[in-house]
């Protein structure tokens, strides 16, 4: 028995419905932290203003509700706490850890370079180092990047095992702050989990291949790194990546028995194998039986 309280988490972006990829990360977060009575925050990662969708965050709430979720405390908005943003780019500024970047995204895709990841999600490409040691002469400074530190970072995912990532070679010195003035979240989501005191991330593998970036800025801005797990994605049947847009999800006015449909569905993708039921007793029952070591680590094929 480890003596620190396990603080997970769920952090949806309310830019649309819930999908099944997200109804698994809410479920396998919410069953890492329950099977050691540990407590389960939810944070809604609204900083993306133009992406952000009005009434999606209630939209959210209301499905976890109704597939039996229930978290502790209040739901915490990234829209709340740009001051903490504000204070720690500011720290990173002291430090001499960041600097003011002029690169257009047209020009940095002109910087012949391999994308940064395969994930078209995750844009982001190998930062050439245009403007590493000052601003061009004549440019306005757009986005602020982090100094990508050389060497390997490594992590031991509590589902997918050793990982090791050079963040100077994959991304190169990566945003913190947008063009568009936003945080990027990169930078909030280790602010928030921070100050949150989340001992555990367990979320979609699709942000794997941030975690390093994640562990970089934690360990300049000496918080704690929290053990991470990432599950697997979730593909729609043509084997195209799940996305927000195929709304496989039913929203919380359809009915019980899709509901618990869904739900037996997100449990089979963690290695859980119940009969539909009420929501409550089936994560009860799930709870029993969940073993982190049958989570697959490969994509799994949506069946709802
Ligand atoms: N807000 C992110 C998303 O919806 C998840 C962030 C995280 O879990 O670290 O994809």
């Amino acid at each position: 028995m480890r003596n620190v309280q396990v603080v997970g988490r769920f952090a949806p972006s309310p830019t649309g419905p819930l999908h099944l990829g997200s109804l698994v990360a809410a479920v396998g977060s919410w069953l890492f932290a329950r099977r050691e009575s540990g407590r389960w925050l939810v944070r809604m990662e609204d900083l993306d203003r133009p992406r952000v969708i009005a009434g999606s965050a209630q939209e959210i709430l209301e499905a976890l509700r109704r597939y039996g979720l229930e978290w502790d405390g209040e739901v915490v908005r990234q829209s709340q706490r740009l001051s903490f943003y504000e204070e720690a780019l500011a720290t990173l500024r002291r430090k001499g850890l960041v600097f003011d970047c002029a690169c257009s995204r047209a020009e940095l895709q002109r910087a012949a370079s391999a994308p940064a990841a395969a994930d078209p999600v995750d844009q982001e490409r190998v930062y050439p180092g245009t403007c590493r040691r000052g601003l061009p002469p004549g440019r306005m400074p757009r986005a602020v990047r982090f100094r990508a530190p050389s060497g390997i970072i490594a992590f031991d995912d509590m589902i997918v095992g050793h990982v090791e990532e050079d963040v100077s070679v994959r991304t190169g010195d990566f945003v913190v702050k947008r063009a568009d003035g936003v945080f990027a979240y990169q930078l909030a989501v280790v602010v928030d989990d921070a100050a949150q005191g989340v001992t555990e991330v367990i979320r979609g593998g699709d942000l794997l291949d941030s975690t390093a970036r994640q562990i970089a800025l934690q360990r300049v801005l000496d918080v704690p790194t929290p053990r991470y797990g990432h599950l697997p994605l979730v593909m729609a049947p043509d084997g195209s990546k799940l996305g927000k847009r195929d709304g496989a999800l039913p929203l919380p006015s359809l009915d019980s028995r899709r509901v618990a449909e869904t739900l037996a569905a997100a449990l089979k993708i963690l290695g859980v194998d119940l009969e539909p039921n009420d929501p409550r007793s089936m994560l009860d029952e799930a709870l029993k039986c969940f073993d982190p070591r049958n989570v697959p680590k490969v994509p799994q094929v949506a069946s709802v």
